[in-house]
């Protein structure tokens, strides 16, 4: 078996020698069966919590009402649950309470599909009451039990068949995609943080466009709780009629390794303009810097589309020749004020999505160099401080001051200033209106 379950191997054991059964669950079971790096190592116990944490040196009491401790074995954390079942659904939401039960059967039928719904014991034996591994091969997904039951239980599940059908490439067997289209609206009940969590599991995975896809053609895309911007909901419905649609323009996602340039590069191919990106990663509840980094990488490209198009309507008579220098400083000049207005990381996230959906028609590559050249790109990385200049002008500090450093911030970015101590003062002194 499996290098990662491998070395988790002692944490079933320990259990095992407590007089507990334990076996690996969910995901790590299922990505095993189909050859997959693991992503984390779940295991689920008929050991209570509190026997759970006195089984081991190093616990983190996780989630005790729903049954969770994180075990710590050489520096890896395990997620441990207590076998549970969850019958008191409230509102299409996952239960503020659960019941813990002995047998491992009735943990993996609460359980949403049943390729998640598989376990494996120490010795490598799987157990899979509701056919999971024939639902692998065949490549369908399929709820355990009652699918209008299910979604009706945790409306969240609808999303998730949706996530794991475009990452495998499944099909949705009859019973649940019906059910799936009959309950759609009950997703309006979800917290949207779920949603966002799920959708950074889309966006990152095997095939963004797919799910995005599936995630219109199943409907869900009108019942969220806070609305998704119209422009998102425009183009995906698009993707839903033309399933080809999808292809073209998501396409480059899959070659980026990182998900903030994956999802800075999906509102880019999608269209969507800085406040349509705050909209969707505010929907989604994001992090503040989150959020803000993404905006300022949409912004990124907002400006330099911008810039892009003001030249190519500039007709201008003496259009070649001479202009060609012209033109790359008035480039380089749009590029140093949008990394200076959106910030270095900002500018290389869009490099990055630019560059692998192939949407740009700049030379991607001598901005980057630009971009690597940078001088500076903020206020303290000048030879100068504010008190340098209170000092030499002898006026009161007001907002002039900080426009006059970002107005030297630029000019040695744009190089036609050297950061040292003389010239910044000089300038200084010359630049001050009176
Ligand atoms: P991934 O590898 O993408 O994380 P996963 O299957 O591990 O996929 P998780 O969200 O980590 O997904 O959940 C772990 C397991 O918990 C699942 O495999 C499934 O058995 C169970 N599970 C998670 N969410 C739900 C849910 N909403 N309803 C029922 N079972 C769920
Ligand atoms: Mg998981």
């Amino acid at each position: 078996i499996n290098q990662a379950l491998t070395k988790a191997l002692p944490v079933l054991r320990m259990l095992e020698q407590h007089g507990h059964e334990a076996v690996f669950v969910g995901g790590c079971v299922r990505d095993t069966i189909m050859g997959k790096v693991l992503k984390d190592v779940d295991i689920a116990t008929s050991a209570a919590p509190d026997q759970v944490e006195a089984a081991f040196p190093r616990t983190i009491p996780t989630g005790l009402q729903h049954g969770t401790v994180t075990v710590i074995h050489e520096s890896e954390h395990y997620e441990v649950t207590t076998f549970r079942t969850e019958s008191a659904y409230e509102a299409h939401r996952r239960p503020a309470q659960v019941q813990f039960v002995a047998d491992l059967e009735a943990d993996l039928m609460r359980r949403d599909f049943t390729i998640n719904a598989m376990a494996m014991r120490a010795d490598g034996s799987i157990v899979d009451p509701f056919g999971g591994r024939q639902d692998l091969q065949r490549r369908v997904l399929r709820c355990v039990g009652d699918a209008n039951l299910r979604f009706q239980e945790d409306a969240l599940r609808m999303v998730r068949a949706v996530r794991f059908a475009a990452e495998f490439q499944m099909h949705i067997a009859p019973q649940t995609w019906k059910a799936l289209r009959r309950y759609s609206h009950l997703l309006v009940h979800i917290a949207m943080e779920r949603i966002g969590a799920e959708s950074d599991k889309m966006i990152g995975g095997s095939n963004p466009s797919r799910a995005l896809a599936w995630f219109a053609a199943a409907g869900l895309l009108a019942y969220t709780k806070t609305p998704l911007p119209p422009a998102l909901v425009r183009q995906a419905e698009q993707f839903r009629m033309d399933p080809a649609a999808d292809k073209g323009k998501l396409k480059g996602l899959a070659a980026l390794t990182s998900l903030e340039e994956r999802w800075a590069a999906f509102c880019i191919a999608l269209g969507l303009s800085m406040d349509d990106a705050y909209e969707l990663f505010d929907a989604f509840r994001f992090s503040t810097s989150r959020i803000g980094q993404l905006k300022a990488a949409v912004n990124v490209h907002q400006q330099m589309t911008a810039f892009t198009s003001s030249l190519q309507s500039a007709e201008s008579p003496i259009h070649d020749g001479l202009l060609s220098s012209e033109h790359e400083q008035m480039l380089h000049r749009a590029w140093i004020l949008a990394v200076l207005d959106n910030g270095k990381a900002a500018a290389a996230c869009w490099l990055h999505a630019a560059a692998a959906l192939t949407c740009s028609s700049l030379n991607l590559d001598k901005l980057a160099v630009w971009l690597n050249e940078l001088a500076v790109s903020s206020v303290r990385e000048l030879a100068i401080g504010g008190a340098d200049l209170l000092r030499l002008l002898h006026k009161p500090s007001g907002p002039w001051l900080g426009k006059l450093l970002n107005e030297l911030v630029r000019d040695v970015a744009i190089g036609v200033l050297t950061n040292d101590r003389d010239s910044l003062l000089d300038a200084a002194g010359s630049r001050l209106p009176e």
